[in-house]
């Protein structure tokens, strides 16, 4: 998953997609006794500017399963996370560097998973959790 910045711009290629598969590490999900399931769908477009800052713009799609953070009963999620990043061969505080060379997405991959992470996982929207009192 790189984005060889450098060969792009030598073959006028300024623009374009891409889209891949990634297996995450099992440490990036957050949410007890959830794991994510299968791969991560990566899809995204780059533009590459005249200054070597290039701009991307990524979907990372992927499903949550384990059991449900209040009831304990299995539970499943589709995510679907787009972000927004400039990468700049340049360092500052706001945006991603890179080597003026070539780009690897894996931590903006691995940033886009954790922040569209919810902080539960429920079974379903009204799950009130084990001590439901149905009388
Ligand atoms: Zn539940």
């Amino acid at each position: 998953m790189e984005i060889e910045v450098k060969k792009l711009n030598a073959l006028g290629k300024y623009e374009g997609e891409f889209e891949f598969s990634y297996s995450p590490d099992k440490d990036l999900c957050l949410i007890p006794l959830c794991s994510i399931a299968g791969e991560v769908k990566v899809k995204g477009n780059y533009s590459i500017f005249e200054d070597d800052e290039v701009e991307v713009t990524l979907t990372v799609s992927y499903v949550i399963e384990g059991q449900c953070s209040y009831c304990l009963k299995s539970a499943k999620r589709q995510i679907d996370f787009t972000s927004d990043i400039l990468y700049v061969p340049k360092k500052d505080d706001d945006n991603y560097f890179y080597d003026g060379i070539k780009i690897n997405l894996k931590t903006a991959v691995d940033d886009a998973i954790l922040i569209s992470q919810p902080y539960v996982l429920l079974c379903s929207e009204g799950c009130k959790g084990i001590d439901v009192d149905n009388n």
